[in-house]
This record gives structure tokens, C-alpha cells and sequence, in this order.
């Protein structure tokens, strides 16, 4: 068996393997890494794929990460926080399409109006969205950024059970270039161990292509998920806004090598921790129009269709080249059904979809925090 061949099937990856596998370039190369990520994906998780509705309920954010569009600092951004009205509205229409799960996410707020609106939120959602296919009503998964420990025990126990919070990158240089001082990676580190103490699933990822990123580091971020509790994985490229501080940074990467990139990220993270959820997401959309459909034939088996009401959208801009940004909630999920049958996958709907390597980490076969 030839190099490549005998990484493939491999039982534990190390950090030069995924070094091998990330730079895959060759077109019948990178066809095996796709295609024995595939063959993982189906035995460890199955085929089908997973809807997460998403909400981006607010865009009013404390935090100032030089990457991102709806930074505290971009006064370019008309700030906006939805109603009840249309958080409920949005939760009821998921539900209805049998998405099966919501995730409600937003800027980074930490006062205590915050924290009991969002409790509020979920108690309302979970009772409200009980559907004969749906007898526990939607899953509910935050994105809310970094919380004390005793807010994400909170919003737990009013009944959301899964919390994504990127890392953005494992390299504590590289964190530190695209942060502003007063965050950290300890902080972060800290906050996903909470959620794992607080309970939730916890979902986590980084972002590809960042100007300084080697391959090393992406290796490192896998080898991080594998090694620490994680259960879902959402993972796409860094894409340039134009208000932010990177905006006029290089591209370090063609196009062309920055989306093969991300897909050999999915198929190693699918290699590297077999039974995790792992996203397609629409960053990949933003690169080629059929990105999406890229990560899934890449190992990725979740996909999050965005119900923000699209008055809204313009604003919760979080990089040039965002798609769907005028796109009902109804076309999408027309056309994203499309999507995924085009490469020969089926959408599972009612349910929530919760990832095997939760139950499975319940027998200790990775290092707690
Ligand atoms: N405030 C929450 C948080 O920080 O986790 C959730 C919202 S935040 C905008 C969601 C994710 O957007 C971040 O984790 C980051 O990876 C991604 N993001 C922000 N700006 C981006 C950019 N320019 N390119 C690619 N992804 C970006």
C-alpha cells in the first residue's frame, strides 16, 4: 500500500498524518481522502443529514474580533435585536418543516436582560414546538459566545442541550493576531470546558485559511477536537470583510486551494473523530455556490438553513460574499432540499439528530477537560 494508502485507514491519526492529508492536491488524491471519509461517515453516523434551523437573533456584540463584520467597532452596522414575535415565528416555521432542531445565535452579550431573555426564549420554543412528529419539541442549540458557567447551567436547564462556540484556532500566536487583547484562549478554553461541566453537547471548530495559519496548526485544531470532549464540529473558510481590521489583509491562499483546504479538513476531522456531527456551512456556500453540497460529499452530515427574517440579514454580515441574504425562509428550504439530493443524500427530518460521540463519551474514551 502506498503512503497515502496506509494513512487512510489508520486507526489513530498523528499530527504529520493530517499534515499529509490537509495538502492533498492531486485530484486522485484528494478522490480517496473523499471517498474513505465517506465510508467513515456512513458507518459512524450514518447518511443522512441533519437541518439546523438558525436564527441570528441579534447582531449587538460586546466583542471586537478583527475578523468579524458585526465587531463592537464596525459602526458601519445598523444594529438590531428581533422580537418575540419573530423569534417565535421562526421557531414555529422550523418546527412545522420538520428541521427538527433550531439554534438561535447572536453577538456576544453577557447582562443579565440577556441571559434571562434567552432562558425565556427556549422555555417558550421547547413547549411551544411540540408537534406530533416532534413529542420533545425542537432541539435547541445556542451560539452565544462566552458566558460565565452559571448562565449556560441556566439556559441548560431551561432546555437547550447544545452549545456551538468556535475556537477559531488552537495556535495561541495565531489567536492572539486575530483577537484584540481582552480576549483569550485560556477564556475560550475555560468557556467550552463549561459547557461540557454545564451539560450541553458541545460543538466547536475553526476558521481556514487565516493569513499565518500553517498547516501544523490545522492539524493541532483536529488533534484538539479529538482530545477533548467534542461532539460537533463547524469548520469553514476565513473570508475577508471589508470594516474589520483584516479586511485589507492578503489572502494568504487562492481561492481554488483555500476550498480544497476546507473540504480536506472535513474529511480528516472525519477520519480523526469518526462519530461527531460535522457541519457544511455556509461560509463554503460563500466560496462556490455548490460549496455545501461540497462538505457533505466531503464527510460533513449537518446543514443549517437560515430562517433570520430577511430584513434583518443585511446586518448580520459577518464577511464580504455572504449567500442567501434575500432568500424566504420558504425558497431555501426548497432549494436546499435540492441541494442535498444532488449528491445523493436524504434529509432527516423530525428529529434532533444528536451525534453518537455524546453517548459514547459517556464511557470515558477521551480525556475529560
Ligand atoms: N458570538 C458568537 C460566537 O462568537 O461564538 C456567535 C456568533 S459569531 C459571528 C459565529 C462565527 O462566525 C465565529 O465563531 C467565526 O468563526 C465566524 N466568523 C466571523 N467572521 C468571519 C469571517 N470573516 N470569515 C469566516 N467566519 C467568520
Amino acid at each position: 500500500m502506498d503512503q497515502l494508502g496506509t494513512v487512510l485507514y489508520k486507526e489513530t491519526l498523528n499530527r504529520e498524518d493530517l499534515v499529509l492529508l490537509l495538502g492533498l492536491r492531486r485530484p486522485a488524491d484528494v478522490a480517496r481522502l473523499r471517498a474513505r471519509a465517506l465510508d467513515v461517515m456512513r458507518a459512524e453516523v450514518g447518511d443522512s443529514v441533519f437541518y439546523r434551523g438558525i436564527i441570528e437573533l441579534s447582531n449587538v456584540c460586546a466583542c471586537d474580533c478583527n475578523y468579524c463584520g458585526i465587531r463592537a467597532s464596525n459602526a458601519k452596522v445598523e444594529r438590531y435585536t428581533l422580537s418575540e414575535q419573530e423569534v417565535m415565528d421562526g421557531a414555529r416555521w422550523c418546527a412545522e418543516a420538520g428541521y427538527g432542531s433550531l439554534v438561535l445565535q447572536a453577538g456576544e452579550r453577557s447582562d443579565p436582560g440577556f441571559r434571562d431573555t434567552i432562558s425565556h426564549l427556549v422555555r417558550r420554543i421547547r413547549a411551544e414546538s411540540v408537534l406530533p412528529g416532534l413529542p420533545q419539541g425542537l432541539g435547541i442549540t445556542l451560539s452565544l459566545g462566552e458566558q460565565p458557567l452559571e448562565t449556560y447551567r441556566q439556559w441548560h436547564a431551561a432546555g437547550a442541550h447544545r452549545y456551538l462556540l468556535r475556537i477559531e484556532t488552537t495556535h495561541p500566536g495565531l489567536f492572539a493576531t486575530i483577537h484584540p487583547p481582552a480576549q483569550s484562549l485560556a477564556a475560550r478554553m475555560q468557556a467550552l470546558a463549561d459547557l461540557d461541566a454545564a451539560g450541553f453537547l458541545v460543538g466547536t471548530g475553526v476558521m481556514i485559511g487565516i493569513p499565518g495559519q500553517t498547516l501544523e496548526m490545522l492539524a493541532d485544531d483536529i488533534l484538539f477536537f479529538r482530545d477533548h470532549p467534542i461532539d460537533m464540529i463547524g469548520m469553514g473558510p476565513w473570508l475577508p470583510h471589508d470594516d474589520t481590521p483584516m479586511g485589507a489583509w492578503p489572502q494568504p491562499l487562492a481561492a481554488e486551494a483555500q476550498l480544497q483546504l476546507s473540504l480536506n479538513m472535513i474529511a480528516a476531522v472525519r477520519l480523526a473523530c469518526p462519530d461527531v456531527n460535522i457541519a457544511a456551512t455556509t461560509a463554503l456556500q460563500a466560496m462556490v455556490p455548490d460549496g455545501r453540497e461540497r462538505g457533505l460529499s466531503f464527510g460533513a452530515n449537518v446543514t443549517m438553513p437560515n430562517l433570520t427574517p430577511v430584513h434583518a440579514r443585511g446586518n448580520y454580515k459577518l464577511y464580504e460574499g455572504k449567500p442567501c441574504m434575500d432568500e424566504a425562509r420558504e425558497e431555501c428550504r426548497g432549494c436546499l432540499m435540492g441541494r442535498v439530493e444532488s449528491v445523493g443524500r436524504t434529509v432527516a427530518l423530525n428529529q434532533w439528530g444528536d451525534p453518537p460521540a455524546f453517548a459514547r463519551r459517556g464511557g470515558g474514551d477521551r480525556a475529560p477537560w
